[in-house]
């Protein structure tokens, strides 16, 4: 997961601690960059975690995956628009499944 940084109008915050001790918090295309900084702009230490991370990226993925439903009801029969599977008329609605074997 990217996001387009030159969109946005800073992509700084900056906690001034003392006048040699800075930390300044970056939002980068990727992720989030935390810099610990003396006065001379000089690193001390520096932290990252990408965007991806933050995110649950199962969730998303299943989100995306998730196959349409292809199956149609005519006249009371329940049938597969992608393979042509038809399930019994006898069957009740709670035992239709809502995606198809073939789409799985
Ligand atoms: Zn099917």
């Amino acid at each position: 997961m990217k996001i387009n940084t030159s969109k946005l109008k800073d992509q700084y915050v900056t906690l001034v601690m003392s006048r040699d001790r800075r930390i300044q918090v970056k939002l980068d295309d990727e992720g989030v960059v935390v810099d610990f900084l003396d006065a001379d702009d000089e690193v001390i230490d520096s932290t990252w975690k990408t965007y991806q991370e933050m995110i649950d990226g199962d969730e998303l993925e299943d989100e995306e995956t998730k196959p349409e439903p292809t199956i149609t009801e005519i006249d009371g029969r329940y049938m597969c628009q992608a393979c042509g599977y038809e399930w019994s008329a006898t069957l009740g609605d709670n035992e239709i499944p809502e995606i198809c074997d073939c789409q799985k």
